[in-house]
C-alpha cells in the first residue's frame, strides 16, 4: 500500500485508563489514568499504519473524572481548528470512560464540521492483559477515516461497536462493553476494518446546531429525587448562585414533594429547572409525572440527567433561559 495515499487523521490525547498503567498485568482496577503519551499509545497498534497517517497532539494528560469546563472548550477549539485544515481527514479523541459521554454531546452540539470526530477510550490499562484500548483507538481512526462516516457528528467507538455521542452512555464499572445506547442502540459497528452504519442521526448536530463553542461556562447542577429527600441542596444550589438545576429524578422523572416546592422557589428565583431520570433509559414526558406547566420546569425527554446539563448549559450560554425556549431546545437536541 502506498503509504503516502493514506488520509491523514489528527489523534488528540487527553488521558484516561486507555493511557493508563498499573504495576502489574493482571491488574485491570488499581492503576494510574492518564499517564502513557498519545506517542507510546499509538506505537502500540502498528496496523494503524494500514490505516492512516496521524497526526498527533497530547492535549491533557487526566483522569477524566476531573474533567473541566476550561479542557472542554480547549479540546473543541482546537478540534474546529484541526477540522479546517484541508489536509486533515478526521479526528479522533483518546479519552477516559468516565466523562466521555458528556465530552462526546458537548463536541456533537459545539464543533462545527462534517469531518467525522470520533471518541474512544478504555476500560482496561495499558499494561493489563487483554487491554482494549490498542483495539479500540485502531477502530476508531478506521471509523475516522471513513467517508461514510463524514456529517454524522461526533461518534463514539468502542468495543467494535459504533454510537452517536448524543445517545451513548456508561453503563458498567469494569466489563469492556461498558458503553450502550439504551432504547436506540448502536449506530453500526467496526470490525476487520469494515465500517458499516445501520441508522443515522436524526437530531441536529456540528454545523446545524445552534449552539457555539463556550467560553464562560454557567453553573449548572444536579440534584437526585430519592427516599427521605430534602430541599436542603436545591436551596443551597441558589444561595450559590446557580443559573440551572437539572432534577435526576425517580422513574418517569417523579420529583420528592419536598424537592418540588424548593424547585418551585428557584424558579420564581429565575433558575432554569429541567427534570430528567436516573433510571438510565426511557423519556420523561413533558407534564407526565409532575406538572411542568405548573413547576415552570423543562423535560429532558430522552437525555440522561449529565447530558441534560450539557445541553442546559449550552442553552443557557446561548441566552436561551425562559421555560418556554429551554423546552423547544430539549425537544429538538
Ligand atoms: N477514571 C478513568 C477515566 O475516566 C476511567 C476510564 O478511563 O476508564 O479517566
Amino acid at each position: 500500500m502506498k503509504t503516502d495515499s493514506l488520509p491523514l487523521i489528527a489523534v488528540l490525547a487527553t488521558g484516561g485508563t486507555i493511557a493508563g498503567r498499573a504495576g502489574d498485568a493482571a491488574s485491570t482496577a488499581g492503576y494510574k489514568a492518564g499517564v502513557v503519551g498519545v506517542n507510546d499509545l499509538l506505537d502500540a497498534v502498528p496496523a494503524l499504519g494500514n490505516v492512516a497517517r496521524i497526526h498527533a497532539e497530547q492535549i491533557a494528560s487526566i483522569d477524566s473524572k476531573d474533567m473541566s469546563h476550561a479542557l472542554w472548550t480547549t479540546l473543541a477549539k482546537r478540534i474546529d481548528e484541526l477540522a479546517a485544515q484541508g489536509d486533515i481527514s478526521g479526528i479522533v479523541v483518546t479519552h477516559g470512560t468516565d466523562t466521555l459521554e458528556e465530552t462526546a454531546y458537548m463536541l456533537h452540539l459545539t464543533v462545527k464540521t462534517a469531518k467525522p470526530v470520533v471518541l474512544t477510550a478504555a476500560m482496561r490499562p495499558s499494561s493489563a492483559l487483554s487491554a482494549d484500548g490498542p483495539l479500540n483507538l485502531l477502530n476508531a481512526v478506521t471509523v475516522a477515516a471513513c467517508e461514510r462516516a463524514k456529517g454524522q457528528g461526533v461518534l463514539v467507538a468502542f468495543n467494535n461497536q459504533i454510537h452517536t455521542a448524543r445517545d451513548v452512555t456508561k453503563t458498567s464499572t469494569y466489563a469492556v462493553d461498558a458503553f450502550r445506547s439504551p432504547e436506540t442502540g448502536a449506530l453500526g459497528f467496526v470490525q476487520d476494518g469494515r465500517v458499516e452504519f445501520q441508522r443515522a442521526v436524526t437530531k441536529p448536530h456540528t454545523l446545524a446546531s445552534e449552539f457555539a463553542i463556550v467560553d464562560e461556562w454557567p453553573m449548572v447542577e444536579i440534584v437526585a429525587s430519592y427516599a427521605g429527600a430534602s430541599r436542603v441542596a436545591v436551596d443551597a444550589l441558589v444561595a450559590a448562585g446557580v443559573k440551572g438545576i437539572v432534577v435526576a429524578g425517580t422513574g418517569n422523572g417523579s420529583v420528592h414533594a419536598s424537592i418540588t416546592q424548593a424547585l418551585v422557589d428557584a424558579v420564581k428565583a429565575g433558575v432554569a429547572v429541567v427534570r430528567a431520570s436516573r433510571v438510565g433509559s426511557g423519556h420523561v414526558m413533558r407534564n407526565g409525572a409532575a406538572s411542568d406547566d405548573a413547576l415552570g420546569s423543562v423535560s429532558a425527554g430522552t437525555l440522561n440527567p449529565y447530558k441534560a446539563r450539557v445541553l442546559l448549559m449550552l442553552a443557557l450560554a446561548a441566552g436561551v433561559n425562559d421555560a418556554r425556549g429551554v423546552q423547544r431546545v430539549f425537544d429538538m437536541y
